[in-house]
């Protein structure tokens, strides 16, 4: 489900408003977004444009044996991402997931490098406050192998100075013990084993849903009646 959130640069508001005949905000022009916008006609002359910055992204993991399968990432502007995961091939069970520094695929799954550490910490569980930010856990496959989860994250941004486009997520061969396994790689990779299959993140177009356009349109309905008459939505 891709959600959205409305940037408009009225000081009236606590949104911001775009004034399409005078954008003089270069946020709503920024390439970093996938614009979507509304059309809203005010009362008066004036027309306004509310521009939605969600970012989506993609990574499809394969490997060397039968394990593969597709991860989405969507980020709303500022906020935590969220990953969808759905994994087949697996021995049934907990794998760990981990999201690692490079998108380098040349030698396999193992030249992406290690978890995605940009804070300098030792190794835990996605709730640890002491952890790498690549550390999503353990998704844990079924009797028939396949592993689907949600996960919401704070520190894998798709935009800024941590953002994980270009990087890898990997899932492996065995449990990761979240840093308490006590074994010596605990508190390096969670002793999870062998990469099994990984994928480079990246960008793919953001599709207005349903829930997208109701949130937009509940936003319209906001703006209160200043604003009346025609509603388009124009996306990607
Ligand atoms: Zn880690």
């Amino acid at each position: 489900m891709v959600t959205s959130t409305l940037l408009l640069s009225s000081t009236s508001s606590h949104l911001l408003l775009s004034n399409p005949n005078n954008n003089t905000n270069p946020s709503l022009r920024s390439n970093s977004f996938s614009p979507l916008s509304l059309k809203l006609t005010r009362k008066s002359p004036k027309s306004l444009t509310v521009v939605a910055a969600a970012k989506k992204a993609v990574a499809v993991l394969k490997g060397t044996s039968s394990v593969e399968g597709v991860v989405t990432l969507t980020q709303e502007d500022g906020g935590p991402t969220t990953v969808n995961v759905c994994i087949t091939g697996l021995t049934p069970g907990p794998h760990g997931f981990h999201l690692h520094e490079y998108g380098d695929t040349t030698n396999g799954c193992i030249s992406t490098g290690a978890h995605f550490n940009p804070n300098n910490m030792t190794h835990g569980a996605p709730e640890d406050e002491i952890r790498h930010a690549g550390d999503l856990g353990n998704i844990v496959a079924n009797a028939d192998g396949v592993a689907e989860a949600t996960i919401v994250d704070s520190q894998i941004p798709l935009s800024g100075p941590n953002a994980v486009i270009g990087r890898a997520l990997v899932v492996h061969e065995l449990e990761d013990d979240l840093g308490k396994g006590g074994h010596e790689l605990s508190l390096t990779t969670g002793n999870a084993g062998g990469r099994l299959a990984c994928g480079v993140v990246g960008l793919t177009p953001v599709s207005i849903t349903r829930a997208l356009e109701a949130s937009l349109v509940g936003r319209f309905v906001e703006l209160g009646s200043n604003y009346a008459g025609t509603l388009a939505i124009h996306g990607t």
